[in-house]
């Protein structure tokens, strides 16, 4: 590339990378190569990922937001006829990275990964298809092509997403709590843990239907902003709603160790994992909050996104990108969880 266009690629990456004035762009370069350009619909959509380190140093990548221990976040960004396309796979509540959860890659390096993408996003209508990797929070790193494909799909071009309900859980009507894969002692656990994460949704739907947002608020989703705070407290109104009124479904299978995972486009089923048994029951990444933290996932609640793990993380979101905040789960868990406590509704 020409030096002045490189220049204005990496000048571009990092105006787009929201915080990105606090970290100098790292010369990562995501290439999306699809096996073939033309599917019918028995055929698996596979594309091959590579990362390419340009830079002259080491680079250091949370794994999750690479493909190569298996997809575990929107990694990409897909849209059919120009439209965008549903993600279906998982997202996960985790700890903050360790040096374990990073992949090194050396100057000049690259690593490629086979992912198979109609599993994890809705492929089966007939069209046009683009998919361009997700650099938004992969700091420092531009996918400069997006791919594309052409899928002779089971269902019909032009036909809306919504026309279609991809996979329900049957539960019965109403409120109620279903266990699948559950041992009697983690029905228990869980039964209490949605009694606490319910009194969590409660107690900051109250604070926020005060309207008066002092520290509690500040703390978490940033500066005192009128339209940021409707769109926090819907969000609290309708996680409320869904714990009293919605049937759900608490899955024990998981054996990873994060906390818990769901599928956003299948409310009300949570699954959880092997973190989530030994954290308290309320409190900072307790089990209650988890719960709340799932729960702000699904679609149909607020829709919330992973942009950071952690209380450190997500209490400097709220300083630098409040519009990140409002829409970061961990945030939403920890302002539920309101531990330190800070209930006052002082101004
Ligand atoms: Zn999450």
């Amino acid at each position: 590339m020409h030096r002045n266009a490189y220049r204005a690629v990496i000048l571009l990456a990092t105006l787009l990378g929201g915080i990105g004035h606090a970290a100098p762009p790292r010369g990562i370069v995501v290439e999306v190569t699809p096996a073939r350009q033309s599917l019918t619909r028995n055929q698996d959509i596979i594309v091959t990922v590579t990362i390419r380190n340009t830079s002259r140093t080491w680079q250091y990548l949370p794994k999750w937001q690479t493909p190569f221990a298996g997809v575990q976040a929107p990694l990409f960004d897909v849209t059919r006829d120009g439209l965008p396309v549903s993600y279906l796979g998982i997202m996960v509540k985790r700890a903050p990275p360790t040096s374990a959860d990073l992949i090194a890659l050396a100057p000049g390096a690259a690593r490629s990964s086979r992912v198979e993408l109609s599993a994890l996003y809705r492929m089966d209508i007939t069209g046009a298809y683009t998919i361009r990797y997700r650099t938004d929070r992969l700091q420092g790193a531009t996918a400069p092509l997006a791919a594309s494909v052409w899928i002779d799909g089971r269902l019909p071009r032009g036909l809306p997403e919504s026309s279609y309900e991809p996979v329900t859980t049957a539960a019965p009507a109403g409120a109620g709590l279903t266990f699948n894969h559950c041992s009697n002692a983690q029905q228990d656990s869980i039964a209490a843990s949605v009694q606490a994460a319910q009194s969590m949704a409660q107690d900051g739907d109250a604070y926020l239907r005060a309207g008066v947002l002092a520290e509690r608020y500040t703390s978490w989703f940033g500066p005192r902003d009128e339209a940021r705070a409707a769109t926090v407290a819907r969000h609290f109104d309708a996680i409320r709603d869904a714990f009293a009124t919605r049937p759900i479904t608490v899955d024990c299978a998981c054996t990873q160790p994060w906390y818990a995972y769901v599928y956003p486009n299948q409310p009300y089923t949570i699954h959880v994992c092997k973190a989530f048994w030994t954290a308290p029951l309320t409190g900072t990444d307790s089990r209650g909050g988890t719960l709340v933290h799932e729960m702000s996932h699904f679609t149909v609640v607020a829709g919330a996104d992973d942009w950071a793990y952690g209380q450190a993380a997500a209490g400097a979101l709220a300083g630098s990108n409040p519009d990140r905040a409002i829409d970061n789960a961990d945030s939403h868990e920890y302002f539920g969880e309101n531990t330190p406590y800070r209930n006052a509704r002082r101004r």
